[in-house]
Parts: structure tokens; C-alpha cells; sequence
């Protein structure tokens, strides 16, 4: 079995942690979220109507 690398540094996380290595990476993963800038990718298809805010010829 292989276990993914820290989302936040890269280290080997832990069972109690996980996807992190410690509570450390965990809150500077929150901390990201809270700033507003940590994008996550999901599965859900975006709301009919809603203008997709990835526009790289226009920004
Ligand atoms: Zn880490």
C-alpha cells in the first residue's frame, strides 16, 4: 500500500490525520479555506446560468 504524500507539505500522513501528516497541516488547510483562496475540485456540475469564473482570455 502507498500512502498519499501531505496535501500541505508532503510528508507521509498519518491514519488519525489523513490527507495530512499532522493537526499542523490540517489547520493551515483550514486556515487556506477561511482565506478564501483554496480551490477544491469537485464533481458537481456547475448551476445552469452561473458564469464559470475561469476565464483565462479575460482576465
Ligand atoms: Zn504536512
Amino acid at each position: 500500500m502507498s500512502e498519499e504524500p501531505c496535501v500541505i507539505c508532503g510528508r507521509p500522513v498519518t491514519a488519525e490525520m489523513k490527507p495530512f501528516c499532522s493537526k499542523r497541516c490540517k489547520n493551515v488547510d483550514l486556515q487556506r479555506w477561511l482565506g478564501g483562496h483554496y480551490r477544491v475540485q469537485t464533481d458537481e456540475e456547475p448551476d445552469p446560468g452561473e458564469p464559470i469564473p475561469i476565464d483565462p482570455e479575460n482576465s
